[in-house]
């Protein structure tokens, strides 16, 4: 390789995604997919579009994922955006909104993606700690800025604001882009989307891969002022202005039509999630509160990795991340009844408790 490009590659520091094994018979609880499959319709809406017309190009403004996502969130369809999954959107809104001389706030904890889009975008980024509680303190994003991004839930620690915090945030910063990524919403949280009306500023991000189950289509949206999603389009434009397969698209519409299925599964990963906390603490572990499918919790007398690895000979996945204030925790992916009963008995054992 010559010293150009390699020097061009080792810059480059890439996000690391949760593994994807070939295994049988894993407990997968390392990625926050759905334990569940998506709605039937769905399946056939994509199974319809794939046979009907692959050899066709997709609608490049895909005009009516974006009318069904207006319709369904009580906006218009300029304010919405798509994208091959919320990862596209973020690196779109990087690059299109959030570049500025003065810093981009995100918390010290949060999605390791947000440092990685500002080394490729060249953003300066200020990270702000969170507080000793690992929640987010928005009075320390009173700071000179450029910008705000912030996950709501936050990620890994599930923690979530209320929609009233996020409106006390836009309020003392309404000068400046905030981007709200909403990617775990649908499991507790409160969203932002009716503030977009009052907040040109604010930019609000969402999946189909937790709470639908879409993680394998790629299916990602905005919401904000149509000036915000002018700008978007933009810079998607200017990378490939298919945004979303033609499978995705049909895919993604049927999803939202299945509002029944939607509601079912979000309520069975709450439940889950609750008998996992409790079972996590049983075992002696800290749990924090979350509002996510997963949970983020930590062992007082066990580091993370040690876990992590013990939980991986018993062919059971977790999440465990390194740095200073989150290195003792893992995070569990809320799964189906029986494979939080299998984690659960899998930690007892490691832990000495029986089971
Ligand atoms: N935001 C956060 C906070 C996430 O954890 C994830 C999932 N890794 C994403 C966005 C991206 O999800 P997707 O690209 O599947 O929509």
């Amino acid at each position: 390789m010559s010293r150009f490009w390699s020097d061009v590659v080792h810059g480059l520091q890439p996000y690391v995604p949760g593994e994807q094994p070939r295994m049988a018979d894993l407990v997968k609880l390392n990625t926050n997919e759905s334990p569940f499959g998506p709605s039937p319709r769905v399946l056939e809406a994509v199974h319809a579009e794939a046979a009907d017309s692959l050899r066709l190009y997709p609608d490049p403004t895909a005009a009516a994922l974006r009318e069904a996502l207006a319709a369904y969130h009580h906006v218009t369809p300029e304010q919405v955006f798509v994208g091959n999954g919320s990862d596209e959107v973020l690196a779109h809104a990087f690059a299109a909104l959030l570049k500025h001389p003065a810093p981009l706030l995100f918390p010290d904890v949060t999605y390791s993606f947000y440092p990685v889009y500002c080394r490729l975008f060249g953003i300066t980024a200020e990270t702000v700690p969170l507080d000793d509680a690992m929640r987010i303190r928005l009075a320390d994003y009173d700071r000179p800025a450029g910008a705000i991004i912030l996950p709501n839930p936050n990620a890994p620690t599930g923690i979530a604001l209320a929609r009233a915090e996020v409106a006390a945030l836009l309020a003392r910063h309404p000068d400046k882009p905030v981007v709200i990524d909403e990617a775990y919403v649908d499991f507790g949280a409160e969203t932002a989307i009716p503030l977009v009306a009052e907040h040109p500023n604010l930019l609000v991000v969402q999946t189909m891969s937790k709470s639908r189950a879409l993680a394998g289509l790629r299916v990602g949206y905005a919401i904000g002022d149509a000036a915000l999603i002018e700008a978007l389009t933009r810079v998607k434009d200017s990378f490939n202005s298919y945004p979303l397969g033609r499978p995705a698209q049909a895919g993604a519409i049927a999803s939202l039509q299945d509002e029944a299925y939607f509601q079912h599964n979000r309520t069975v990963v709450i439940e889950n999630r609750g008998r996992l906390a409790a079972g996590l603490a049983e075992l002696g572990f800290t749990v924090l509160p979350s509002a996510a499918n997963f949970v983020f919790a930590r062992h007082p007398a066990h580091a993370g990795a040690g876990l992590a690895a013990k939980l991986r000979q018993q062919a059971v996945l977790v999440r465990h991340f390194s740095g200073p204030r989150v290195a003792d925790y893992l995070r569990i992916t809320v799964g189906t009844g029986e494979q939080v009963d299998r984690l659960l008995a899998a930690l007892a054992q490691i832990l000495g408790r029986g089971g």
